[in-house]
């Protein structure tokens, strides 16, 4: 059986990036396939303390499976939700494996440049980033892995990995499909970015320090209104999408698709050539903030209870799939 395998970090709540381009369509895509696939949703919490943890971490956690269900998940036998920490074997893949990554490899990874740019210590966490989402992958022989796009080169990380240890060791992983594939498997164009409503040239981060430029879900959809009004557009004048030379207005008319669930080559033909950016943020306004009031609701109405419980069956199912899997790399390594 085929594995879907997701996770997002809880290092703080997420934002409407994390939702729209991560989370949606993982929903999407295991209401479609869970009958037939395994669906595996992580919460990476180890990959969550390499950065300062905003918030109560234990309430983000639930709450961050919570937005799933309330996006629409369906749960069967075939979705496993369970926490990284809770499955030793991911730690110890990764160690194994940081003995296959190379520093050349690591230092090559534009996240690792972004989250390091500036500062004068970085934690080894953030290099060793990518080698630890390699073992949450290849420890359940995950085929797909539906990421946003700033994901796709620790996803062919994922792979150069799997394949040096194939190649030397014999068939031990699954190789994960290849981001276009990943990408067509998703059902979309390409990756979604969604952009920072200030500075629209860079992505929608959770962990960016104006409040201005993310949305977040526990945001009051009055507030997440106003940010949606005051978002950077250009002076060009025309609404066109444009994500190179306009990625402001580009950026609202992709949210406008995505939250609403159209074909975003709908929503360009109704607003390509306008001339008012003013009425464009106000009907993306109107959708986000009807979209929060909603979405808010359905998650008060989630008890902590049901989380805890489908954390329990998800990690025993867990553990024992990856052990397995980890026990094999431990074998070839002459560990064991
Ligand atoms: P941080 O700033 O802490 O790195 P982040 O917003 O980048 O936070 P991650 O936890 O790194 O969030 O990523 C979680 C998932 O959300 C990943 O699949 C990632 O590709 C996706 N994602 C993150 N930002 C965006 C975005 N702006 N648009 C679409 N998808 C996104
Ligand atoms: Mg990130």
């Amino acid at each position: 059986m085929k594995t879907i395998l997701t996770g997002i970090r809880v290092n703080s709540e997420p934002t409407l990036g994390n939702f729209l381009g991560a989370m949606l369509p993982m929903v999407r895509l295991a209401n479609k396939y869970s009958k037939d696939y395994n669906v595996n949703i992580f919460i990476p919490d180890l990959h969550s303390i390499i950065s300062e943890v905003d918030g109560d971490f234990q309430r983000n956690l639930v709450n961050s499976i919570k937005y799933y269900i309330a996006a629409g998940l369906k749960i069967n036998e075939n979705v496993h939700v369970y926490r990284q920490s809770f499955v030793p074997a991911h730690s110890e893949m990764c160690w194994i494996l940081n003995c296959v990554a190379t520093m050349g490899e690591l230092s090559r990874m534009t996240q690792f440049k972004d989250k390091s740019q500036g500062k004068d210590s970085v934690n080894a966490g953030i290099f060793d980033y990518p080698v630890l989402m390699a073992a949450d992958i290849l420890l359940y022989s995950a085929n797909y892995i539906p990421v946003g796009e700033d994901q796709f080169q620790h996803l062919e990380l994922t792979r150069n990995i799997a394949m040096r240890v194939n190649h030397k060791y014999g068939d031990i992983f699954v190789v994960p499909e290849k981001t276009m594939d990943q990408v067509k498997f998703m059902g979309t164009s390409e990756g979604v970015r969604i952009r920072d409503l200030v500075n629209p040239e860079k992505k929608m981060s959770k962990s960016a320090l104006s409040e201005n430029s993310k949305i977040m879900l526990s945001d009051d959809p009055k507030r997440a209104a106003k940010k949606i009004m005051s978002a950077t557009t250009d002076s060009y004048g025309k609404i066109k999408f444009d994500m190179f030379n306009q990625p402001g207005v580009s950026n609202l008319l992709q949210i406008e698709a995505l939250i609403n669930d159209k074909p975003l080559q709908d929503v360009i033909a109704t607003w390509n050539g306008e001339t008012k950016y003013g009425d464009l943020k106000k009907q993306v306004a109107s959708s986000v903030s009807s979209f929060l009031e909603d979405f808010q609701e359905n998650i008060a109405a989630i008890p902590d209870e049901m989380v805890y419980e489908l954390f329990e069956t998800g990690e025993a199912y867990a553990n024992d799939v990856a052990d397995k899997k980890l026990l094999q790399l431990q074998k070839a390594f002459k560990l064991r």
